[in-house]
């Protein structure tokens, strides 16, 4: 099957569309995320109500939350300050180093954790690398400062071959497998 290294175990609109109990029922601990696009949008730094309270139901629900970004120590540091997250840094997605290393330093079974990004040829490509479930999120704004033009084109190709390959994988409010092959 052509692009399986970048095509996405779920697709929800929004990681706030991740519940407590879903993720449970999914026998997921820990779940790991992009900060730039899928966490946070440029534009709004200080994250929204929604965010807010999707955090404060992970930490009731006793889901860990890590940050997985390429973006630079100084700066996710300054992003997750407010929201009291756990983070790596720089991590060289689509490598799956800042994964593995949250594998280990949390002594994480791959099967209890997933990883969550607007993007196939990071995020997506790392979890399937570190060999996690990965959740494909609409970017939260169209225009993501972080990301190449290069990059977006080459994302738009990717979707086109992978949707048409998986015909069942659409834009969900949850976690739903795509078994269609
Ligand atoms: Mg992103």
């Amino acid at each position: 099957m052509p692009l399986e290294f970048l095509t996405p175990t779920y697709m929800v609109q929004s990681i706030y569309d991740l519940s407590v109990p879903e993720l449970k029922a999914h026998g997921i601990t820990t779940v790991l995320t992009d900060l730039d696009n899928t966490l946070l949008a440029w534009n709004n730094p200080e994250g929204t109500p929604e965010l807010r309270q999707w955090l404060a139901e992970l930490r009731q629900g006793g889901i860990e939350l890590v940050v997985i970004s390429n973006n630079t120590n100084k700066r996710v540091a300054k992003a997750v300050a407010p929201l009291q997250v756990d983070y790596v840094a720089w991590s060289l997605k689509p490598l799956p180093r800042g994964i593995d290393y949250v594998l280990k330093k949390h002594h994480l079974n791959p099967h209890e954790v997933i990883m969550v990004g607007d993007q196939l040829l990071t995020d997506v490509w790392a979890a399937h690398l570190a060999g996690v479930r990965s959740v494909l999120v609409k970017p939260l704004i169209e225009s993501d400062m972080w990301q190449s033009w290069l990059n977006r084109r080459i994302e738009k190709q990717a979707k086109k071959v992978i949707f048409k390959e998986h015909p069942n994988l659409k834009w969900e409010k949850s976690l739903r497998e795509h078994t269609n092959h």
